[in-house]
């Protein structure tokens, strides 16, 4: 780790170090597992005794660089790459909370993620209690239980786009003495720091902004390294386990307890592993994402302020916005910008969002966000669908709502097609 780096040189120099002779770039290491000399050795890293690659579920080189790339680009002090951001957001959870638990979660949601909170997790014998952001702390602080053990929300809120406020979670989160986990897919490392406003983990859909390219679907958890698992609630941490003859996470890994017991244990058992092939897509992603981010951030306020004074839109949210409800909390905790994602209800509602998203000749009609090319999508017909009109409500999806994932385009480019397809869709 080199913490002196800035973020954009931590995005192209950090995670990979190659020695004279190396390749300069990250290579793709397509193989499912090491050869070694003698068996003590392979004992040793079965063991945990030292570092080493044995079996690509448990780790691989290329899918390490993406991890200690992302990692210190988070300011964590590991990460475990995984097959998808819903595997991220169900290991980081499962790893601390089992059948007979609860946790508490943000309401305002990923669809998939509200799917998999409200409906998997219960069969599976873990409770989940959804509370409004917005409530005040009394009223979150009311949905603990004796058993609850974590707190659970988005930086932005998908597709809300409502900025979470990290101090009062936070604080909740202390007092209660649970982690803080944070789901920060739309932000990123760039435009967001978790763990400076008390994040304990986060989580990123590695499929958005992280490839950037829409090539690969992939998830990452990072740990902060920073939450005290030894506190008395968490004695799958610091108490034996015996599916690893006897380990104890905390006494063995200190800081590291989260990150590693997320490795050795969960994806040794549940094997929702990335192909090498898109760690290493992942990691060319992230050579760009603070220049990326930047540009997707400043289009996408263009476009909001453009759409702001149309006259076929009737509402827009973007944090950037000085209208929006969480603009200052955007200042604070999002000061490089408010990501490429903004929603706006167009005048006419479904029928008209309809001819809007099929005049559009730039932007496309993609079940996506994050991509270099611009998007559109009616999340209550798709993204949200699964869920019942008082969820989709709870998650923010109203019927006029269009999401715009705005892409990095010239913006002249961008402001005329959605112009033309807002004409079209008045007719
Ligand atoms: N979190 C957020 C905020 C998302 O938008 C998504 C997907 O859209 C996910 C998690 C799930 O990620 P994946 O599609 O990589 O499983």
């Amino acid at each position: 780790m080199k913490p002196a780096w800035k973020i954009e040189t931590q995005a192209i120099q950090g995670g990979y170090d190659p020695k004279p002779g190396d390749p300069r770039v990250v290579t793709i290491c397509q193989s499912t597992t090491f050869k070694y000399d003698n068996a003590e050795h392979v004992t040793r890293l079965f063991d945990l005794e030292e570092p080493g690659f044995f079996y690509t579920r448990l780790g691989n080189p290329t899918t390490d660089a993406f991890e200690q790339k992302l990692a210190m680009m988070e300011g964590g002090v590991g990460a475990l790459a995984t097959s998808a951001g819903q595997a991220a957001t169900t290991l980081a959870i499962f790893n601390i909370c089992q059948a007979g638990q609860h946790f508490v979660t943000a309401s305002t949601l990923y669809g998939g993620t509200y799917n998999l909170f409200a409906c998997t997790f219960p069969k599976m014998g873990i409770e989940v209690t959804f509370v409004d952001p917005e409530a005040s702390a009394d009223e979150i602080l009311a949905a603990f239980r004796p058993n609850t053990k974590a707190l659970f929300a988005e930086t932005i809120g998908n597709p809300g786009l409502n900025v979470l406020d990290f101090a009062k979670f936070s604080s909740i989160a202390k007092e209660k003495g649970v982690p803080l986990v944070i789901d920060s897919t739309f932000a990123t490392p760039y435009l967001c720091r978790p763990f400076e406003h008390g994040a304990n983990v986060v989580i990123h859909s590695a499929t958005k902004y992280i490839d950037g390219l829409a090539t690969s679907v992939g998830g990452i958890i990072v740990d902060g390294g920073n939450f005290d698992w030894g506190n008395g609630r968490f004695p799958e941490l610091t108490e034996p386990d015996e599916s690893y003859h006897g380990l104890q996470y905390v006494k063995a890994f200190g800081n590291l307890a989260y990150i590693v017991k997320a490795r050795v244990q969960l994806m040794r058992d549940l094997g929702s592993v990335p192909s090498p092939f898109n760690s290493f897509l992942f990691t060319q992603g992230l050579q760009t994402l603070p220049l990326r981010m930047q540009r997707h951030s400043d289009n996408a306020l263009a476009l909001a302020q453009f759409l702001e004074g149309h006259p076929a839109v009737s509402w827009v949210k973007y944090p950037g916005l000085k209208s929006h409800a969480s603009h200052d909390r955007a200042l604070k905790y999002l000061p490089l910008g408010c990501s490429g994602v903004l929603t706006f209800g167009i005048k006419g509602g479904t029928e008209a969002g309809k001819k809007f998203m099929e005049a559009c000749r730039l932007v496309a009609l993609v079940v996506h966000v994050g991509d270099a090319r611009s998007c559109v999508l009616h999340p209550a017909s798709t993204t949200h669908r699964q869920l019942t009109p008082e969820q989709q409500a709870a998650s923010g999806v109203t019927a006029d709502l269009i999401r715009l994932s705005v892409g990095i385009e010239h913006i002249d480019d961008l402001i005329a097609d959605v112009d033309q397809a807002l004409a079209t869709s008045q007719k």
